[in-house]
């Protein structure tokens, strides 16, 4: 049934019912949900994402104003899988086969893979840098894009890795998703810091 419902979706390409996520596993959300209201006041509801099979949280408030998002499914970014799941939300994680080389993340959605992150993390240098991050025209502004940061940057944590990435152009629906998530490193956004061994793995000229 929830994998019929699911294959319905993935393959006729309607993502429009899916319900954005957060990158966290706490249901308080530190306390308020993403619009700011405070739970205390605003109620919340837990509830559970079967096409995700994953727990979610309805802010009261929201849902009775008609905001269109009242509802966030929660993802942690830490876990993640070698193979893709086959039902629900998962990370599946390609590491490199390199010192310094290009690994992956990608969000599933069942067997497909919806988005994903390029990035080399190079741990005896404590360099990252993020390359590429894509995700589905369908599939955006559902938070993904701030899962997979979100994924990259627990895999290397920001005090011990120093962080870039490489150029970002200055579209404003671009600088609005990087001016609103947690990106540990704004002086070097746009500006990749490679390591010697990310140069080497990647062919890239010193
Ligand atoms: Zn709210
Ligand atoms: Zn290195």
């Amino acid at each position: 049934m929830i994998d019929d419902a699911l294959r319905a979706i993935v393959s006729s390409g309607d993502y429009g019912s899916l319900v954005p996520v957060l990158p966290t596993t706490d249901t308080t959300l530190g306390g308020s949900c993403p619009r700011g209201h405070d739970f205390r006041i605003a109620r919340v509801s837990l509830g559970h994402s079967h096409l995700y099979d994953a727990t979610t949280v309805t802010c009261e408030v929201c849902r009775e104003l008609g905001h269109e998002h009242s509802t966030w499914a929660l993802i942690d970014p830490f876990t993640h899988t070698a193979e893709p799941p086959g039902r629900g939300l998962a990370l599946v994680v390609t590491p490199p086969s390199v010192r310094g080389g290009l690994g992956q993340i990608a969000v599933y959605l069942g067997p497909r893979s919806v988005a994903d992150a390029d990035l080399m993390i190079c741990a005896p240098c404590r360099r990252a840098v993020l390359e590429q991050i894509r995700v589905d025209p369908g599939c955006r502004r559902r938070g993904l894009g701030r899962l997979l940061v979100a994924a990259s940057v627990m895999r290397a944590p920001s005090d011990r890795y120093r962080w870039s990435t490489t150029p970002v152009n200055n579209d404003p629906e671009v600088l609005a998703f990087w001016s609103r998530i947690p990106f540990p490193a704004p002086s070097t956004l746009g500006t990749p810091e490679y390591c010697s061994d990310m140069r080497t793995a990647a062919g890239i000229a010193e």
